[in-house]
């Protein structure tokens, strides 16, 4: 099974490490093509902004969202967080985006890089917390009824899943943890 990680820009190596750990070959998706045999794609944090005009620049949204239709499934951190939402609060105007999933998110939810910080997320399913880092994290402010919320703060929701896609606000590729990486993999292998 090959699990793709967008390497327009973001944290894009570590997500290749990671996946490595977890025993899967990844491959990096820079274009079109690059899609093809692929059961699921994670999409790093980093600057939504860029990866999305990237995104569209390179003809990427439309091709990713078919192979959603067809069964895709997609791990998206942070900014990749942003890139799902169908709605974004604080985004640039017409800010490209896949808008896969029914849920609102707030960009920067937490204010500036310095306010970046670390703390233990309880995920749902999960039998003990992992460490959460978040970085300029966007936040969800509302899920639709399909969308099951996985971890929440007094802030907001900051880990959901509809179907075949994943979202945490925190970066789950910088720690040595590899249970949410291991998870989406499950996820990619249910037919
Ligand atoms: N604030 C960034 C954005 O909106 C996301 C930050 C991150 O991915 N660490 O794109």
């Amino acid at each position: 099974m090959k699990i793709g990680v967008l390497s327009l820009q973001g944290a894009v190596s570590e997500h290749l490490d990671q996946l490595k750990r977890c025993g899967v070959e990844p491959a990096a998706v820079k274009r079109p093509g690059d899609l093809e045999g692929i059961a699921g794609l994670i999409i790093p944090g980093g600057e939504s902004t860029t990866i999305g005009s990237l995104m569209e620049h390179f003809g990427l949204n439309e091709v990713i969202r078919e192979r959603c239709r067809a069964g895709m499934a997609v791990f998206g951190t942070c900014a990749g967080m942003v890139l799902l939402a169908r709605e974004i609060l604080d985004g640039v105007k017409d800010q490209a985006r896949l808008g896969l999933m029914d849920i609102k998110v707030r960009r920067n939810a937490f204010g500036r890089q310095k306010e970046s910080f670390e703390a233990p997320v309880a995920l749902k399913g999960f039998d003990s917390p992992v460490e959460g880092v978040f970085i300029r994290a966007p936040i969800i402010t509302a899920a639709g009824s399909g969308v099951e919320v996985l971890a929440a703060r007094e802030e907001g929701i900051v880990a959901a899943r509809q179907g075949r896609l994943l979202t945490t606000s925190f970066h789950p590729e910088l720690t040595g943890d590899l249970r949410l990486h291991l998870y989406f993999i499950r996820m990619c292998e249910a037919k």
